[in-house]
């Protein structure tokens, strides 16, 4: 009878005993989307509408001189729906010289911005950098104010190595085709973002775009945008993704 304690024992450990425990992965589990439109554009209401269609949430970073009493009501409805509203800066200067502007500027715009939002009862989590780049001395700045941020100090990386407030996004815009609207180099970097597990965030701006195409036309139309949701919805109906809105993005992207 006393060899059944020691049986249970042999159980317990396993075949694997005395060997080292194997390193938990810490990459992430899939691929996870994201789509951010940045300024504050009086169209925003027809992207929320587009992305309606589909079932997906779009995010919103606002620059906050054009947040008031008229334009704050719309984007608080939007945060109460679960939508990401971040901070796109106060009055948009450039971040990528420092001989243009100081540290105390870009703190001011860093804490004012969400400052701004936050008074009008929307959460802000997230800040968009202008013209995307911020120079790495200015990066310390964003610790206490931000929990990520989109600075683009790792140029085409979009994996958990980049840190949370370092993080890239991937133009819609740039990355459309010029001459007839084919969004085959944005399906690529959809599979290429299945394939390597990225958090891809993407973003745009007014729609139809600002930006023109050869022929002079919007560069990105609401019927592009449709195709590159549908498309990406057609990997989340097979599994192969996330799509969420930012907040929620980073979220489970680095849980
Ligand atoms: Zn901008």
């Amino acid at each position: 009878m006393k060899i059944y304690p020691l049986l249970l024992l042999l159980f317990l450990i396993g075949p694997n005993a005395g060997q080292p425990t194997i390193k938990k992965v810490t990459g992430a589990k899939q691929a996870v989307f994201s789509f951010i439109f940045d300024d504050l554009n009086t169209t925003d209401a027809d992207v929320k509408a587009i992305f309606d269609e589909f079932g997906f949430q779009p995010s919103f970073a606002i620059t906050t001189n054009k947040l008031n009493s008229k334009t704050a009501p719309l984007y608080k409805s939007y945060a109460e729906e679960g939508i990401s509203i971040l901070s796109h800066s106060h009055t948009h200067p450039k971040m990528n010289n420092a001989s243009v502007v100081d540290k105390e500027t870009i703190l001011l715009e860093l804490k004012s911005s969400k400052e701004r939002i936050e008074s009008y009862g929307i959460p802000v989590h997230g800040f968009v950098t202008p013209n995307s780049y911020m120079r790495p001395e200015f990066l310390t700045l964003l610790g206490a104010t931000y929990d990520y941020a989109f600075t683009n100090n790792h140029n085409d990386l979009y994996d958990t190595s980049v840190d949370k407030q370092h993080l890239s996004r991937y133009g819609i815009e740039s990355n459309i085709a010029t001459s007839d609207h084919s969004i085959e180099k944005i399906m690529s970097r959809i599979d290429q973002a299945i394939k390597n597990k990225e958090l891809l965030v993407f973003y745009g701006h007014a729609l139809p775009s600002t930006y023109l195409d050869d022929l002079g036309k919007p560069r990105v139309t609401a019927n592009d945008l449709r195709v590159i949701l549908s498309y990406i919805k057609s990997k989340l109906d097979n599994n192969e993704c996330l799509v969420l809105t930012s907040d929620l993005a980073v979220e489970a992207y680095y849980k």
